[in-house]
């Protein structure tokens, strides 16, 4: 089993970053309004996620770090209406089988907070407000091999912090902290009304972007777009600027770069990429996100009709900023 979750480890736990993703979108799930990250090493010494969410029962931490334990999915019906992020059960007991993870977490109901570690499944009592903290520390320190495979510090913060911008862009309505080691230190409110996400929008993809952007919303039955996207003649190269999600969760796809880059078409000055945070929500039967472990692709029920809703939503209000 030990191995079985090793083998697992390969294919979620890619870098440091994949970690972080992973305990964000527990957090996430758990309905936190606040989330706390600390980094440590690049994330090869410590990622420590801290929220405020609903907390594991003391009996149900053991079972948080062993294989296929969700709690998110009660049939296997339910794979093809997944609402929440996590539903493999597969990221814990990975980055458990490769890292030094402590678990620790209180539910309001409860007095006094709870703590396993990957080497001590017996629960024990600790201190922790309600919510959750996961510390991983030492990754990878069993597998040589893969630690030798890291990239830089520098390279790994990038990472990290890439994926920090996409689940932060990804819920508005949450509050965010993130220190990276030295590096950079991060507060993000949370957001209640939608007049004030340009604050965050404007600290993740910067001024400029929030500047030059054209915001748009368009529906087609019960799929809905609404996001930014750059004027065709935006003077900064903002490469890094491309945020897809669905419901709630980073995309990248190929029928949907696709029809973004259509949509510019040949108004983007040679050399230059689009820019844009968009968000397409959707009935969940009609996009499939168990793909692949990371979830990071999809299958559309229907593909075109997709396409066509995106090339036509980014045309027009390209359109407005040529007017
Ligand atoms: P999944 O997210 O696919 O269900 P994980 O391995 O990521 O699987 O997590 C296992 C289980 O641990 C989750 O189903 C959830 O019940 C619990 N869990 C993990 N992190 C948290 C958290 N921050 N708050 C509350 N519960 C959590
Ligand atoms: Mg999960």
């Amino acid at each position: 089993l030990h191995l079985a979750n090793q083998i697992a480890a390969g294919e979620v736990v890619e870098r440091p970053a994949s970690v972080l993703k992973e305990l964000v979108e527990n957090s996430i799930d758990a309905g936190a309004s606040q989330i706390d990250i600390i980094i440590e090493g690049a994330g090869s010494q410590l990622i420590k996620v801290t929220d405020n969410g609903v907390g594991i029962h003391p009996e149900d931490l053991a079972l948080a770090l062993s294989r296929h334990a969700t709690s998110k999915l009660h049939s296997s019906e339910q794979l093809s209406v997944i609402g929440s992020l996590g539903f493999r059960g597969e990221a814990l007991p990975s980055i458990a089988s490769v890292t030094r993870l402590s678990l620790i977490s209180k539910q309001a109901e409860h007095d006094c907070a709870w703590q396993v570690r990957s080497d001590q499944l017996q629960p024990e009592p600790a201190a922790h407000p309600n919510g959750t903290s996961v510390s991983v520390a030492e990754l990878f320190f069993n597998l040589p091999a893969r630690r030798r495979f890291l990239r830089s510090n520098k390279t790994e913060l990038h990472h990290l912090i890439t994926t920090f911008y996409r689940l932060a862009l990804s819920r508005f309505d949450i509050g965010f902290s993130a220190r990276f080691d030295e590096q950079t230190s991060i507060k993000l409110s949370a957001l209640k009304s939608a007049d004030t996400y340009s604050q965050r929008l404007a600290k993740i993809c910067g001024q400029a972007f929030v500047r030059d952007a054209n915001y748009l919303e368009q529906s087609f039955e019960d799929i809905h777009l609404s996001g930014w996207v750059s004027k065709p003649s935006a003077h900064r190269a903002q490469t890094d600027v491309q945020y897809f999600f669905i419901n709630g969760r980073v995309i990248k796809d190929r029928v949907i770069n696709h029809a973004i880059r259509q949509a510019y078409g040949d108004l983007l000055p040679s050399g230059r990429q689009a820019a844009y945070v968009l968000y397409l929500t959707m009935p969940l039967d009609r996009v499939d996100v168990n793909v692949h472990p990371t979830k990071h692709e999809v299958r559309f029920r229907d593909a075109r009709l997709i396409h066509g809703l995106i090339n036509k939503a980014i045309q027009e209000a390209i359109q407005e900023t040529l007017e």
